[in-house]
């Protein structure tokens, strides 16, 4: 087969500023060893988010000049409506400034004390607005999404022997939804089934719980289905993404990731009188129902966004990119998160640099050592992000210590893919030189955006 070109020619270019090694060793160390605190100029190829980061299209930049900036009633807002009504199936479209908007809006309805959210696996916002409600977030993730290295099609599914167990448990009253992240963001992107999403329909519709898709990366997630399940080769993206929204009561979506957009989000559903409450909360938190916190041209960058995702040349050249980079680092040996997933590539930290213990942050330490080496920026997630301490200060550790490269969408051409991994590669050659970390301040929540380390050494 011929290889898989980007399928855009760059009208616009941004340079990358250069440094040398030098420089970048001083950078890090003034940055206390945390990628959060560089700034961008001094990275050459940043991999920190797919998040608000992607390239938009020249159609995209002409709906830019169109968008319709009239606080109620802008023709920008009803072309918006409409590509998600068309798309999802959803009549009642509520534009946000962001995901974690349109989840804060939702829980703050259906959460509350004693309540109950289940999930294949809730993204850390997603989360943190279950909580802040009152109610509990419960991940079921199937047994297969456990084990990082261990290949499976869809690792995203959830369990739903546990789903079924948990209502038992619980019972179905205490459960006020279940939302299922597609693709699975904090499980390594990876993609669930439609078979899956069909039994839990089944069991949401027995118990009468409703249904939601965190469908941040929903277009990625229905280019799996066609590639890898049953009775899907032939379908078109449009129609499997169309069938996947089919079985939801409703939506949350991030427009910073499959919709192209530098910033915004929705939230869509079926139920007209929790639709009147969540717009209630919009108008108080983000603005009036037409153009939530977005101004109208966002909204026309968001419904272009939309309809272009879907372009199959797009998501070939997409989940191919991943792929590529994923298979150049198995080849030579190096740990990753098989199979590849959706939006990143992920590094087995714990595996990379076995000799520093997971108390050392060994994530944190090879983001570092990327950083030094190539100017390559990444995020670790491993026990800097989620680690705890039990009464004695001491560490808790996070269940992986592992390394995220997400890659923007549109933005770094194969050369420069081909460039990450030779940097990975140079790294994993001389991974016994890297030294270890340890915190030197810190916050309270969240602690891995701002805190401060220094090398062990
Ligand atoms: C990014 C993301 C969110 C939150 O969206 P923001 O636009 O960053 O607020 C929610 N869920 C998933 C799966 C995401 O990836």
């Amino acid at each position: 087969m011929n290889t898989i070109i980007e399928p855009f020619r760059i009208k616009s270019v941004e340079p990358i500023y250069f440094n040398n090694k030098e420089e970048r060793i001083a950078i890090l160390k003034k940055a206390f060893y945390n990628p959060f605190l560089i700034h961008s100029n001094d990275v050459l190829i940043d991999l920190l988010t797919d998040s608000g980061t992607s390239a938009m299209s020249s159609n995209q930049w002409a709906g830019i000049m169109q968008g319709d900036e009239s606080y109620a009633g802008s023709p920008s807002f009803f072309r918006f409506e409409e590509t998600i009504q068309q798309l999802t199936g959803l009549p009642f479209v509520i534009p946000t400034h962001q995901g974690r908007a349109s989840e804060k809006i939702l829980f703050s309805i259906l959460g509350g004390k004693g309540k109950y959210i289940v999930s294949n696996t809730l993204f850390d916002t997603t989360r943190a607005n279950i909580d802040f409600s009152g109610a509990e977030g419960v991940d079921l993730i199937c047994e297969e999404g456990k084990y990082p290295t261990i290949p499976a099609p869809f690792k995203g599914n959830m369990d739903t022997g546990l789903f079924e167990k948990f209502i038992a448990e619980k019972g179905a009253a205490n459960i006020s939804a279940c939302i299922i992240t597609v693709t699975n963001n904090s499980g390594g992107g990876q993609p669930v089934s439609m078979a899956n999403i069909r039994e839990i329909k089944n069991i949401c519709v027995e118990f009468n719980i409703p249904l939601f898709i965190d469908a941040c990366r929903f277009a990625e997630n229905s280019y799996f289905i066609k590639l890898r399940e049953e009775g899907y080769a032939d379908k078109s993206v449009t129609e499997i993404a169309k069938e996947l929204f089919s079985y939801a009561d409703g939506c949350t979506m991030s427009a910073k990731k499959d919709a192209f957009a530098n910033i915004g989000g929705f939230l869509a559903m079926h139920n007209e009188q929790l639709a009147k409450e969540c717009r209630n909360l919009l108008i108080m938190t983000e603005g009036f129902p037409t153009y939530g916190g977005l101004a109208g041209r966002d909204l026309e960058a968001i419904a272009i966004g939309l309809r272009e995702v879907l372009d199959e040349h797009y998501l070939q050249y997409r989940i191919r990119s991943i792929e590529y980079l994923t298979n150049k680092l198995i080849d030579v040996g190096v740990p990753v998160m098989q199979p590849a997933g959706g939006h990143a590539v992920y590094i087995d930290a714990k595996a990379f640099l076995n000799h520093i213990p997971v108390d050392q942050y060994p994530g944190q330490a090879l983001v570092g050592a990327l950083y030094v080496e190539g100017g390559i920026r990444s995020v670790e997630i491993g026990s800097l992000m989620f680690g705890k301490y039990d009464e004695d200060g001491k560490l808790i550790p996070s269940q992986m210590e592992l390394v995220r490269l997400a890659i923007p969408r549109r933005v770094y051409t194969q050369s420069h893919i081909d460039y990450v991994a030779e940097v990975i590669i140079e790294v994993f050659n001389k991974r016994n030189e890297i030294k270890g970390l340890k915190i030197i301040e810190e916050a309270s929540t969240l602690r891995h955006f701002t805190a401060k380390l220094e090398t062990i050494n």
